[in-house]
C-alpha cells in the first residue's frame, strides 16, 4: 500500500487528493448555461470534492477512448467508467456555467474540446450489453450527442440529502487519522442491511482497524429502497451491534450505473480516495437483472497488477445462518445440507414485511426490519 506520509492511511489515487471547489469567478451570470441531469450532477459534486482523483473535471476524448479500451487513462492509470456531461452543440465560448436542475449556477467548465462519441459502443463497453432495458444503458442513450470536456470549478456544493452523513474524501481521512486508523475496509451499499451483510463487514473488520459502512445516495431505481429507510436501518443497526468506535457511517454521493464489473472497480477507486484500504466485493456488486456473472464482478480485478489498484478488494459470498453450525457462513466455512440454511428470496422478505410480519432474527435484527415494516405502512 503506497501511504500517505503524514496520516499513513492509503495515499489518493494518483498520489493528490483534488479539490475543485472554489470562488465564483466574475461574469458568471454571461456564460452559455448547460443544465446537468442528475447523474451529471452527482458526478461534479464528486469531482468538486476529490471523490473521483485523480479527475479535476469532465473526461477529453484521450482518457475517455483508452478508459473504454483499456480501463485505464491514458496516462495508464486504472479508470473503469467515462466521467463525462452531454451536450446539443458545441459552446460558443471557452467557459461555460453548469446549472443544476432548478437552473441554479453552481459551477463553471472550462472547454478543453467537444467530441462525437458512439453510445452503442460505449454502451458495450461499459455495461457489456446494448440492451436499452438495462437502466444504465437507457440512461446513456437519452443522452445528447456530444461531450464536453475541460476541468471544472464548483462554486456552489450540492446540498446533501444527508447533511450529517455528508463527508468528502479529506473529511473520512481525517476522522480515520484521529482514530490511529490505517487500515480501513469500505463497505457499498444500495439495500438495507441484514444479518448477511452484517457478518461480512464484521469478518473484513476483523482484519482490518476501521469500517467505512458507506451507502449510496445518489439517484437509483424506483424501486430500490428509498434512500432516507435505508439510512435509518444503517442507524438502527449501528446503534444495536457495532462498536462505535471502529466504525464511520457517511453517504457515498454518486449516482447508480449498474455497470456490474466496472463499477465496482469504480467503487474501489472512489473508496480509496476516501482513505480506505480495503474494499468488499460481494456477488453481483452494482450488477442489475442477469446482465452480469454471479463472479464478475469480482473476476474483474484480476484484471489489474495488484499495485496497480492499491485498495484491495475483499471478496465475499452470500452467507446465511446455519441451524448447525449454530452461527453465520456461507459455503465456503459450512458443510452442511441447505435444509440447515435460514434464508430468504427478496419477494419473500418483502411479503413478510408487507404483512407487517418480521423475518426470523437469523436472517434480519428486529430494530432494522421494524424500520422496513414501517416504510412499507407509509
Ligand atoms: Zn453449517
Amino acid at each position: 500500500m503506497i501511504a500517505d506520509t503524514e496520516t499513513r492511511l492509503i495515499a489518493p489515487h494518483g498520489g493528490e487528493l483534488v479539490d475543485r471547489s472554489g470562488d465564483r469567478p466574475g461574469k458568471v451570470d454571461a456564460l452559455e448555461v448547460l443544465t446537468l441531469t442528475s447523474r451529471e450532477l452527482s458526478d461534479l459534486d464528486m469531482l468538486a470534492c476529490g471523490a473521483l482523483s485523480p479527475l479535476e473535471g469532465f473526461m477529453g476524448r484521450d482518457d475517455y477512448e483508452s478508459v473504454l479500451e483499456t480501463m485505464r487513462l491514458s496516462n495508464g492509470l486504472p479508470w473503469a467508467l467515462p466521467v463525462c456531461v452531454a451536450v446539443a452543440a458545441a459552446p460558443m465560448g471557452d467557459r461555460v456555467a453548469l446549472a443544476d436542475e432548478s437552473g441554479k449556477l453552481i459551477a463553471v467548465v472550462d472547454v478543453e474540446e467537444t467530441y462525437e462519441y458512439d453510445k452503442e459502443r460505449e454502451a458495450q463497453q461499459s455495461f457489456r450489453t446494448t440492451d436499452d432495458a438495462h437502466p444504465g444503458v437507457a440512461r446513456l442513450y437519452e443522452q445528447k450527442p456530444l461531450y464536453l470536456a475541460g476541468r471544472v470549478t464548483v462554486f456552489e456544493r450540492a446540498t446533501p440529502s444527508f447533511p450529517e452523513l455528508a463527508k468528502d474524501p479529506a473529511e473520512t481521512r481525517a476522522e480515520f487519522a484521529e482514530r490511529g486508523w490505517r487500515r480501513v475496509v469500505g463497505f457499498q451499499t444500495r439495500n438495507p442491511i441484514h444479518r448477511a451483510h452484517e457478518y461480512l463487514t464484521k469478518v473484513a473488520l476483523e482484519t482490518v482497524d476501521g469500517l467505512l459502512i458507506h451507502p449510496l445516495v445518489g439517484d437509483t431505481k424506483s424501486d430500490d429502497v428509498p434512500a432516507a429507510t435505508r439510512v435509518e436501518c444503517y442507524r438502527v443497526l449501528l446503534d444495536g451491534y457495532y462498536p462505535g468506535d471502529r466504525v464511520v457511517l457517511s453517504a457515498f454521493p454518486a449516482a447508480m450505473r449498474y455497470a456490474g464489473p466496472r463499477e465496482a472497480i469504480w467503487h474501489a477507486i472512489c473508496r480509496k480516495n476516501y482513505g480506505c484500504s480495503h474494499f468488499i466485493v460481494g456477488r453481483d456488486h452494482a450488477g442489475v437483472g442477469d446482465y452480469y456473472g454471479t463472479y464478475d464482478a469480482q473476476l474483474i480485478f484480476d484484471e489489474f497488477e495488484p499495485h496497480e489498484l492499491d485498495i484491495e478488494p475483499m471478496f465475499f459470498e452470500h452467507s446465511f445462518w446455519c441451524r448447525t453450525c449454530g452461527s453465520m457462513a456461507s459455503a465456503k466455512t459450512c458443510p452442511h445440507d441447505s435444509a440447515q440454511h435460514v434464508f430468504l428470496s427478496g419477494t419473500k422478505v418483502r411479503e413478510l414485511l408487507g404483512a407487517g410480519e418480521l423475518p426470523p432474527e437469523e436472517f434480519s435484527r428486529p430494530e432494522v426490519a421494524a424500520v422496513l415494516i414501517e416504510a412499507y405502512r407509509s
